[in-house]
């Protein structure tokens, strides 16, 4: 076995440099815990980003998946197979839409959602020069239409042209998005609560009156949860708490637990607008990937995971508002159920890269946030063990 020097050393010399990963060679996980190469413990209030509603290595769901490893892995979209059916069937149900399509990531689903737009829009009035408004600090993925829709410019800039008829409105600022309104608008893509932007919910007022503006104009309105969709916020997807239901849903990261599969889903007529030939994905909701996600909606409702999620998240709640109070170097602390943001003063990354010595692993969000999003069946015990480490941190920063 090599050890975590040579280990990272062969990474950075054989991978495209696209991220500054920590030095840590991460080995094995149990629970709301990561063990690195050398044996070192961590707490992780990460979850792979989001990803890991259950915690690491959970018998059950291994086991399922190592059952349909050994029946059947991939057989292409040509054919059938029951997995998928399973995951179409629960994931439309639970969502309250009328049909899905699933994808290998976020990115992809986004993709999905915005192909659909314009389909849509094609089909209403033949037009193909439809316009889509996007909201400013929004993330939706890295590929180029997903990439089109994402309101950070830094991420755009060496790419261009960016995919045409995209606006930006402030998000929280329903004038700003009348204000884009024309004719060829045939869709408004939004993350229910904002994640990598900087963890921003919706306004009710403002999701609201985008449902409203969506409904007048005939436009639909894209939601997408991949960040905090799947109980994170403390309803399995977060419009849910705010009385609107969109047209067109996306969902990933927690959806396969680690098993990359992600979605995008539609109701109405938006639902039937994508005929063959339009759309289409070789490994997309594959066997595999699709025991992943009807396990993950099986061990939401054994485990009661959304009453968990509303009882232990305003422990969290109180944690960091303690730690605000306490550290002046924390301005403010802002979210929605297991998806939560500090805004400090200080580098993020700093704060990240004490924590990790500390053996707690967090991530940044927007320039000046550390994020919680931690495995959604933590504990109070974690939460303190959580603070207890990060005032360490804040103390000596
Ligand atoms: C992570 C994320 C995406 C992109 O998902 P990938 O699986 O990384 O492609 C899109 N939208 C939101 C809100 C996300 O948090």
């Amino acid at each position: 076995m090599s050890d975590s020097a040579s280990i990272m050393n062969m990474a950075e010399s054989h991978l495209i440099h696209t991220y500054n990963r920590y030095p840590i060679v991460l080995d094995h996980g149990d629970g709301v815990h990561l063990y690195d190469a050398d044996g070192k413990e961590y707490l992780d209030f990460g979850a792979g980003i989001a990803v890991f509603a259950f915690g690491y290595n959970n018998k059950e769901f291994n086991d399922a998946l190592k059952d349909q490893i050994d029946k059947l892995v991939h057989t292409s979209n040509y054919f059938y197979n029951e997995p998928m059916a399973e995951a179409a069937r629960i994931l439309t149900s639970r969502s309250g839409m009328d049909k899905v399509f699933f994808t290998n990531s976020g990115t992809e689903a986004i993709e999905g959602a915005v192909k659909l737009a314009k389909k849509y829009g094609f089909m209403k009035d033949g037009r193909n020069d439809h316009e889509i408004i996007a909201m400013d600090h929004s993330f939706h993925g890295r590929s180029m239409g997903a990439l089109a829709v994402t309101g950070n410019k830094h991420y755009q800039e060496a790419f261009g042209p960016m995919i045409p008829g995209i606006r930006f409105a402030k998000y929280n600022d329903l004038e700003s998005v009348k204000a884009l309104i024309n004719d060829k608008t045939i869709a408004i893509i939004m993350e229910t609560v904002q994640g990598e932007g900087g963890i921003y919910p919706a306004d009710p007022e403002f999701i609201k009156g985008v449902r409203q503006l969506c409904d007048e104009r005939g436009m639909l309105m894209i939601l997408d949860e991949i960040q905090c969709g799947l109980c994170r916020t403390g309803s399995l997807y977060a419009f849910e708490q705010y009385g609107v239901v969109p047209d067109v849903l996306t969902t990933a990261k927690a959806l396969g637990q680690g098993v990359p599969v992600g979605a995008f889903l539609a109701r109405g007529a938006a639902a039937e607008c994508l005929v063959p030939g339009d759309h289409g994905s070789t490994y997309g909701g594959n066997p595999l990937a699709c025991v992943a996600v009807v396990k993950t909606f099986e061990m939401i409702e054994e485990k009661g995971l959304i009453a968990h999620v509303n009882e232990i998240a305003p422990y969290l709640e109180e944690a960091l508002d303690e730690l605000a109070g306490h550290f002046d170097c924390v301005k403010e602390r802002r979210g929605k159920g297991l998806m939560q943001g500090i805004v400090v003063d200080v580098k993020p990354a700093d704060v990240i890269k004490k924590a990790l010595e500390e053996g707690l692993i967090l991530f940044a969000a927007g320039a000046d946030v550390i994020r919680f999003v931690p495995p959604l069946t933590i504990t109070r015990e974690d939460v303190d063990e959580m603070k207890e480490k990060l005032a360490c941190v804040l103390e000596k920063i």
